[in-house]
Order: C-alpha cells, then sequence, then structure tokens
C-alpha cells in the first residue's frame, strides 16, 4: 500500500512583490516554507514571511469551495466522532462569558457545538452561520438551526449586534483577513466581547514535526496566519480598544470588546457537564459514540481510573450497537488498521478506533489496580496502528502519529515495570532514533522535548537494570548534558549505580 508524502522545504528562495493580506504591506516577502502534500486539497504551497507583520500567507491561493466539506464526503461523521476538539471549542466561551450577556453568534462555526454549549450551559441566546454541508447536516443533529450564509452577505444576522461574537479557525481561511475582522466587530455589542482563535504563525518552524507544521501551512485550506503582535494590530485596526491575545501552543485565542476585559464567569465544570447531557440526548449514533469517547478521553487522561471505566463501559455498548465491533479489543483495532485503508477502515469502525489502544493502556497503567500484561499489549497495538494505518490526508489523522512516540515510551516502561529490560531498552532505542516505517504516520508525528529526555533516562536505567552498565553510563552521560537541571539528581543517581569505567 502506498504511504504518505509530506515534504517541507525551508530554503530560503526569491519573494513575492504581492501586498501581505493581513496588513497590507507592500513586498517584496519571502518565502518561508514550500509545502508538498498531495493528498491536501490542493499538492502543494508556498508560505511567504511578510516583512512588516511577520504573518505567513500562501501565494498564489485558490480559494477551495468550503459548502463542499474539504472535498471528504465522510468530514460530519470524523469531525463529530473525534476530529472536533470540543472542549477546546468551549473553553473560550466559558472565559469570556458574563452574567449580563443575552446573545451569541458562532461566525463560520462549523457543526454548531460552541452555540449548543453557549444555549445549554451559559443560557444565552446562540445562532450558527456557516456555508458547508456538514455544518448543516450536523446542526440537525443538534437540534441548532445553522444559517448557510456568510456574515454580512446578506445572512439573518447582518446588521445585528451580539454579546459574544465567536469565530474559531477561521480567520486563517478567508480572502481579506482584515475586512473579516472588520465585520465581525461591526455586531459586536457596545459592552460585547469577540472572541477569535486561529493558528499561531509563531509556531511553525524546521524543529517541529511535518505534521504538526502542515495544520498550520495547509496546502489549499489556510491562507494567511496571523503572530499574536499582528493579530492584536489587526483586531485594534477593528476598531476595538482592548484586546488580549493568549498563546496556547500553536493557537492563538483573542479577546477583544470596546470596554475593558473583565476575567470571566463561566465555570470550567460546565464542559463536562455539556459531553455528559449531550451523550444522554445525542439524536444520533454518530454524536452519542462522540461524546462518550471524549468523556473517557478525559477521565483516562486525568488519570480517574474508576470514572474512565464508567464512560467505556457505556462507550462499548454505544459502539457495539452502532458498528458490531468491540472497541476495547485492541488486538482487532490493530488488525483492520493493517488490513484496510482508512475508508474501508471506517465503514466499520468509529473514527477514534486507532486511538483507543493507548487510551486503554493508559487505564491499565494507573496505580489503582495496574494491569501490565494489559497494557504493554495495548500500547503494542498501538504502535503497530501508527506504522500501518494508510490511505487519505495524512493531517485528518495527525492524532494517530502524534501517539507513535508516547505509545512507545509507555510501552518501554511497562516493559521495565514487567524486568523485561531488553524489550525496553528496544522500545526506547526507537524512539530516540526516531525509527519508524518511512511513508508512515509514525514517520511525521510529533516528538515532544520534554518525552524525548525521559527517554534518555529510562533508556539509561533499562540499560542498568539489564547489566549494560557501560553503555548505560555513556547514555546517561550524554543525557545529563542536554537535561534541565531538575533531572540531574535522577540522572547522577542512575550513574552512581553505572559504578567506575
Ligand atoms: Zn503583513
Amino acid at each position: 500500500m502506498p504511504g504518505y508524502d509530506v515534504q517541507l522545504d525551508w530554503a530560503a528562495r526569491d519573494g513575492v512583490c504581492q501586498p501581505c493580506p493581513m496588513c497590507r504591506a507592500a513586498g517584496p516577502h519571502a518565502i518561508h516554507v514550500s509545502v508538498h502534500s498531495p493528498a491536501s486539497p490542493a499538492p502543494g504551497a508556498a508560505f511567504y514571511r511578510c516583512r512588516a507583520c511577520d504573518g505567513l500567507f500562501a501565494h498564489p491561493f485558490v480559494w477551495p469551495d468550503y459548502a463542499d466539506d474539504y472535498g471528504f464526503p465522510d468530514y460530519l461523521r470524523f469531525y463529530v466522532e473525534a476530529g472536533a476538539g470540543l472542549a477546546a471549542m468551549a473553553e473560550p466561551l466559558h472565559r469570556a462569558w458574563r452574567p449580563d450577556m443575552s446573545t451569541m453568534i458562532d461566525v463560520g462555526s462549523g457543526v454548531p457545538f460552541a452555540a449548543d454549549f453557549a444555549r445549554r450551559m451559559l443560557g444565552l441566546d446562540a445562532r450558527s452561520i456557516d456555508p458547508s454541508r456538514y455544518a448543516k447536516a450536523g446542526g440537525e443533529w443538534l437540534g441548532v438551526p445553522v444559517d448557510s450564509a456568510l456574515l454580512g452577505g446578506g445572512s439573518t444576522a447582518d446588521g445585528k449586534v451580539f454579546d459574544l461574537v465567536y469565530s474559531s479557525e477561521v480567520v486563517e481561511h478567508v480572502e481579506s483577513p482584515q475586512a473579516f475582522l472588520d465585520t465581525l466587530a461591526r455586531h459586536l455589542s457596545p459592552r460585547g466581547v469577540l472572541v477569535v482563535t486561529t493558528p499561531n504563525a509563531d509556531f511553525v518552524s524546521p524543529s517541529r514535526a511535518p505534521l504538526e507544521n502542515l495544520g498550520l501551512v495547509w496546502p489549499g485550506i489556510h491562507h494567511a496566519l496571523y503572530t499574536p503582535g499582528g493579530l492584536k494590530a489587526a483586531i485594534s485596526r477593528a476598531g476595538l480598544g482592548h484586546v488580549r491575545i493568549s498563546v496556547e501552543r500553536e493557537r492563538l485565542v483573542a479577546f477583544a470588546s470596546h470596554t475593558p476585559l473583565s476575567p470571566g464567569h463561566g465555570d470550567p465544570a460546565s464542559i463536562p457537564s455539556w459531553l455528559k447531557e449531550g451523550a444522554q440526548t445525542a439524536a444520533s449514533p454518530a454524536l452519542r459514540m462522540g461524546y462518550l469517547y471524549r468523556l473517557f478521553q478525559s477521565e483516562a487522561g486525568h488519570g480517574r481510573r474508576a470514572h474512565a471505566l464508567d464512560w467505556l463501559a457505556q462507550l462499548r455498548d454505544a459502539v457495539r450497537e452502532g458498528t458490531g465491533q468491540d472497541i476495547t479489543d485492541s488486538g482487532a483495532i490493530a488488525d483492520a488498521a493493517a488490513a484496510l485503508d482508512a475508508r474501508a477502515f471506517h465503514e466499520e469502525w468509529p473514527y477514534f478506533a486507532p486511538l483507543m489502544p493507548h487510551l486503554l493502556g493508559s487505564v491499565a497503567m494507573l496505580e489503582t489496580g495496574r494491569d501490565l500484561p494489559a497494557a504493554t499489549t495495548h500500547f503494542a497495538h498501538q504502535v503497530r496502528i501508527c506504522e500501518t494505518f494508510r490511505g487519505g490526508d495524512p493531517l485528518w489523522r495527525a492524532e494517530i502519529a502524534h501517539l507513535w512516540a508516547s505509545t512507545l515510551f509507555s510501552y518501554g516502561l511497562a516493559r521495565l515495570m514487567q524486568r523485561d529490560h531488553g524489550e525496553a531498552v528496544e522500545a526506547f532505542e526507537r524512539l530516540l532514533a526516531g525509527d519508524a516505517p518511512a511513508g508512515s504516520l509514525s514517520a511525521m508525528g510529533r516528538r515532544d522535548a520534554g518525552l524525548i529526555a525521559q527517554a534518555r533516562i529510562q533508556l539509561g536505567s533499562a540499560l542498568i537494570q539489564a547489566g549494560r552498565k557501560g553503555e548505560a553510563r555513556k547514555a546517561l552521560e550524554s543525557a545529563r548534558v542536554d537535561a534541565d537541571a531538575v533531572h540531574h539528581p535522577v540522572i547522577d543517581g542512575l550513574l552512581a549505580r553505572c559504578g567506575q569505567s
């Protein structure tokens, strides 16, 4: 089966004289990165760095038909089951909300989860605008009407003002980002708050993994990416005098108003409550599975075993009812991922299935009720999925790719705890060497610096336990050179166990 092809070329080349779409500064602007990704909506793109605002923009750029759902026929199910970051969507809303607010609009909503959250948990009269097909169909599932139009272009909201104007991951797509921000600002009530989220141009870097960069410099989809300072200046130009930009890794979250910004009054517990309510009332199997998956994922991630297992039991029933499959059977998921391409795989399994073994393994590793053989098996299946899954745009599967390194680490740890030193050494060495099959998802995922540092320490520990003290000393001495001081006592403790050379 063919693999995935993603290439990023960072070599400096000739500039372009096109004005910057964000700040209108005249060129020449130097090329920052050329992206080649044949499975993306466009096979490649050149992104330039604006010499005035440091933002990145694609040129030339042909706008896709957004009614066409990115050319991905099953996009609604993907988005609802696994693709949408529901907590990340709701979180800025409860941070901006005040009890005196009564109306909200989500501009370019996609499936109207944000308006659903605003209605159910914040008590707002909330509406959604989005021209895409999947947004409208998703709105029918949620019982939230979606106006298939553009704000300021004949929508039912034109000329009205709202207390919360929300636009998440939209401004990077539009032809004129400034005109779009101006339109949002015009629809804000005098004491209202504008919330805009968008990718962070400063995050794009040769030191990041290919799929982390591709999520931002996405050929045929993303047009213009702001830096934090560029976004702040653009929102100020739109007439809002009070702007706060929060940098959250690859994402910028802007809060802006005509009046000074005050801390929001929302309750963080409203997000899990919203997901639970959604799971109970979901009108479609995909929606119900999607909510249950996120509840399980959240509890597993927080290490709350009993809660995680409760949600897992409900998720297992929902998946069995919807698809006939057992979502706790990591081996069956891995076998299907190896045998089928992505499209055929997802005719049988939900979109979150290729992420499940890692979560199942993580729950099996929790101290309360630790089951090391089970954890080892789940993690091994997850690594196999990361290395064999094929088909479709790799960006849609980035979450699978990002699991490879962290799962190998967890696998190594589980082996180490079982005193399988040889297996543990091999896992940590593979992780540190980046020894993933070429063209596989696993070759393109995130390698977190903190995880790498931990893997070097654990490799030393595994080598000591395997009686390979000379190699351990070498590995630990080199790890110590790069490690933060906070790790030095642990490394020194291990070095003391290596004996003299
Ligand atoms: Zn610019």
